[in-house]
């Protein structure tokens, strides 16, 4: 494929981070120019790697995560989801995951569609056991397995993960205590799961306990989230356990949900000045897929400027020097927003019953200090006037008056639910602390 028709595939969809947010004319401009690519026989293909449980199975680098697909209204897009997945698999991505809870339960149903026209051997397909209601009961994982199993239209799957385990407690009254694991072990036995590994969220003795019971459950590999916020915390004691029990690692989240491809313009300038051409986000995938063990680092495409931009950075993959490392690591340190709420965006925590926009409120509070639009601390004092009025249209267009912070009861029903440990209902009175300080002209 051409340079020139890449350069115009990325404008056609400049400044979206979902197809939802493409005009007519646009849309229409990307599918026409994707037919033209999808004409092109031999269009370059990415690195892989050899999978490390399995000699021979060569795995894309780059995962296509099923989780943020161009949505039409409620509804996946599939016109344009299908032309994304198709310009990835005609680019040598073969690693698709998908889950149970994946854009309200339609993912792995779409997954199955999408990828059915191709052949089921040049494909690894992933799912995933959900707790609930994939652990309430045997007969209940049964259910949900085969459930899964139908909606990706397929007799197999090739990675098969406990999704999202993380409490020792609790997986010892479900997973082993129900026979849950028994089964999984068994589906593997009879060839319907190739691999089986867990995703994992939790701490560093629940960890230690999964990875204990290795040889026991026979675990294959681990998926991690990693990246370069993450590697400052507990992602790198995690990764180091990880390499250490020698099992392959899967990274999730390696952007930080997004945050770190949306680096302010003195970052992106620096990295710009260290690897024309490379992105942030082709930094951050670099970083990850440069460290031991790291198999596949998997990436939640929306757009086709996402896809175009991932399959580059893979393109010419090289791992980076450690004299890279380092200055990655010192820009990201240099130009990263102040007291960022550790949030990714996943939606895990929704919906709210009070309607509470979390993720929305969130993205934007750290877009805005990752620019340094929200005074020099991030709290709302010493902000310009141009920048308070920014911020309050933004806030009140995005959330209107009955999804914003303020109509959070603390009902906590969220707080369980999120995997990053966000401590939701405090970071939401923050906000509105936030929002009245910015209100008051920076006081307060
Ligand atoms: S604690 Fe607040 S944000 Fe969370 S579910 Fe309850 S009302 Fe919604
Ligand atoms: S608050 Fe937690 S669950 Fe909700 S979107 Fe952010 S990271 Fe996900």
């Amino acid at each position: 494929m051409e340079v020139t028709r890449r350069s115009l595939l990325d404008f056609a969809l400049r400044g979206g981070a979902a197809a939802c947010g493409l005009t007519a004319a646009r849309r229409m401009m990307l599918l026409d120019l994707l037919a033209e690519d999808a004409a092109d026989p031999a269009p370059f293909q990415i690195a892989r790697v050899e999978y490390a449980a399995e000699k021979g199975r060569m795995l894309s680098r780059l995962g296509f995560g099923m989780m943020r697909l161009p949505m039409k209204g409620k509804d996946i897009d599939e016109e344009l989801s299908g032309k994304l997945v198709d310009y990835a698999y005609r680019h040598g991505v073969n690693y698709f995951d998908t889950a149970w809870f994946y854009i309200g339960g339609k993912s792995q149903y779409y997954t199955g569609k999408v990828l059915e026209k191709y052949d089921r051997k040049s494909l690894f397909i992933v799912n995933k056991l959900p707790g609930n209601p994939g652990c309430r009961s045997l007969e209940k994982a049964k259910e949900t397995f085969a459930t899964q199993l139908k909606a990706c239209r397929t007799d197999y799957f090739d990675n098969y993960l406990c999704h999202a385990i993380g409490n020792w407690g609790a997986f010892k009254r479900g997973y082993l205590g129900l026979g849950i694991i028994d089964y999984l072990k068994s589906e593997r036995d009879k060839g319907r799961i190739r691999h089986l590994g867990f995703s994992f969220h939790g701490g560093k003795d629940d960890l230690r306990h999964f990875l204990d019971l290795k040889d026991q459950i026979g675990w294959e590999f681990v998926m991690l989230q990693l990246n370069a916020d993450d590697w400052k915390g507990d992602g790198r004691t995690f990764y180091e356990m990880v390499v250490e029990a020698g099992l392959p690692v899967m990274v999730m989240e390696p952007l930080h949900g997004g945050r770190l491809a949306k680096v302010n313009v003195g970052a992106r300038k620096k990295l710009e000045e260290l690897k024309p051409g490379l992105s942030p986000a082709g930094w951050a995938f670099r970083f990850v897929t440069s460290l031991k063990n790291v198999t596949v680092a998997l990436s939640g495409m929306s757009s086709m400027s996402d896809v175009i931009d991932n399959i580059n950075t893979f393109r010419d993959w090289k791992p980076l020097t450690d004299e890279e490392t380092k200055s990655y690591f010192d820009i990201c340190a240099k130009y990263q927003g102040k007291n960022l709420i550790p949030c990714t965006g996943c939606e895990y925590c929704i919906p709210c019953p009070h309607s509470v926009k979390i993720p929305e409120i969130f993205g934007l509070v750290n877009m805005m200090r990752i620019e340094g639009k929200l005074g020099p601390d991030g709290d709302g004092r010493g902000m310009s006037a141009a920048d308070r009025k920014k911020f309050l249209v933004m806030y009140k267009n995005k959330l209107g008056t009955h999804a914003d912070a303020s109509c959070c009861t603390s009902c906590g029903t969220c707080l369980e639910k999120c995997p990053q440990r966000v401590k939701i209902v405090e970071e939401l009175q923050n906000v509105v602390a936030l929002v009245d300080r910015v209100k008051k002209g920076g006081r307060g």
